[in-house]
Order: C-alpha cells, then structure tokens, then sequence
C-alpha cells in the first residue's frame, strides 16, 4: 500500500514537473518575438560598399526572432556570441567587435519556452552572427537551402565569415532542405520562408503575415545599411552580386505586391523602435 502511495504520489509529482515545464498555450494568430541578441561594433562603411564619410559609421544591431504560430515554433538566426562564453556572474561578453547583454536560451525561458519547445530552427544565412547558438536547436527540424549547407560543411572559401563550432550539431540534426523559391512553413501561408540569394549562395529572408501588424519581411542581410538600397551599393563580401541584386529586384516586387513593410534585421534605427521580446507583434 505505502508503495502503491509513494508512486501514485511521485506519478502526481511528475505530473505536475510536466505541467510546469509545458510550453505556453499557443496563441490563436501568429506571434514574433524579437531578442536582443547583441551589437557589432565598428565595422568600416566600406565593407558595406560606402566611401569613407559617405554615410556615417553605426552599430549593427543583432536580433533573434522567436515566431509562435498555432502549430509550433520558429527560431529565426540566433546571434553573434554563444551562451556557453557567459560566465556565472551573467556580464556581458565581448568577442571581437560584438558586444552581447543576454545570453539566447534565458531570454527564450523567460517566456517559457525551452529548446526541446522549437519546432524549427531557420537561419538566414551561415555568417557567423546569425548561427553562434545553433547547437542548442540542433532537436528542431532545420529548415536550410542545400547551397548554405552545403558551404557549412564543407571547405569553405578563406574569408567567409563563419563559425562551424556554434552550428556542427547540425550536422545530424532532422533537416528539411529548401528547394523552391518559397517554404510555407506551417502550412497557411501565414510564415514563409522566401529563397534570397546572393549575400551567400543560400541566404533567405522571412515574410509575415500578422494579424494585427500586417505583412511584414524580415530581411536577414539583405541590406544592413537602408542607403544599401537607397544608393545601390553592396557589401564587398558579397557570395555573388549579381545574384543579390537580383534577389533585391525579386524582394522589392514582393514587397509591392503583399504590401509588405521590411525590416533590416541589422539596422540600429529600424530596432531602436522595435518592441522586444517579452513584448510582441501579432
Ligand atoms: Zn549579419
């Protein structure tokens, strides 16, 4: 009997670690989250296609991007530093030229959720400021085009701006490879996953369609700098300029026609207004 009790009562126990570790209930419509996943410091205007003192130097801003849907969840680029290279004191940490407050996975647990909650896991592309946290998600499903992954493990050429340590997890992950210009991700056109390349032979950028806020194109390092667009220039380290002039003409057509609004996931301006996360679009 007092056995028969002690697992009754240890099945309660679990029961209820169960519930407490349970993801929140999803929402009715589509939700993003932004983190504030660090800032990148000092990178010369010419890397970006800009002459000295043509536009002004800034600070890149460094977001990871949380989407709930009814169906799941999608972590979107998650950041320039590790959580591992925080110490237990929980200061920042500077790497090179990136500065970052708040490692990933505390700021994902504050709204509740774990990785074991992430459905799938997308990049917009392999550069070493998008995949530092890579690891953690390598239980989601990852959703990648077969030209970055293929760059990602293999000989990449000298100079590409990459990290294998922060994503080789991934390796073996479950992965779905992209192949179509468009990946609807749950299903109801409401998450898409749209092909971009040029940046890097895979880059992507990600449209939203939210309820409240609108249609809405996250657009990776499609741009980093507005008068990219504004005065035609491109980053020197550019995969392939054609291409990304190409996919710039495709994504200014899709903007136009889903009247979308676009953000530059790495523009100061553009996030100093953003809500971050736990505040939300929807
Ligand atoms: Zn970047």
């Amino acid at each position: 009997m007092w056995t028969r009790l002690a697992t009754i009562a240890s099945a309660a126990a679990l029961l209820l670690t169960t519930a407490a570790a349970a993801p929140p209930t999803p929402p009715a419509s589509p939700r993003l989250y932004i983190f504030d996943c660090g800032v990148i410091k000092g990178l010369g205007v010419e890397l970006f296609g800009f002459k000295a003192g043509e536009v002004p130097v800034r600070d890149f801003f460094v977001p990871c991007y949380l989407v709930v849907h009814p169906k799941g969840t999608l972590l979107w680029d998650v950041g320039v530093v590790a959580d591992s290279a925080f110490k237990a004191d929980g200061a920042p940490v500077t790497e090179g030229r990136s500065t970052v407050n708040k490692p990933l996975l505390p700021q994902l647990a504050a709204l509740g959720y774990t990785p074991a909650d992430i459905t799938y896991l997308g990049l917009s592309h392999y550069h070493s400021d998008h995949t530092a946290n890579a690891n953690a998600f390598a239980g989601s499903m990852w959703l990648v085009r077969k030209e970055d992954r293929d760059v990602m493990f293999g000989t990449p050429p000298a100079g590409t701006i990459i990290q294998q340590a922060g994503f080789s997890a991934l390796k073996t992950a479950k992965t779905t490879i992209l192949d179509k210009d468009e990946h609807d991700v749950f299903g109801d056109g409401t998450v898409v996953i749209k092909s971009a390349p040029g940046h890097t032979p895979g880059h992507q950028v990600l449209f939203l369609k939210l309820k409240k806020f609108g249609p809405l194109v996250v657009a990776g390092d499609l741009y980093h700098y507005p008068e990219e667009k504004t005065m035609n220039r491109f980053p020197s380290f550019e995969f392939n300029k054609e291409q990304s002039a190409k996919s710039r003409a495709d994504i200014d057509v899709f903007l136009k026609k889903t009247k979308a609004q676009m953000w530059i996931e790495h523009d100061a301006a553009t996030n100093a207004k953003l809500k971050k996360a736990p505040e939300f679009y929807e």
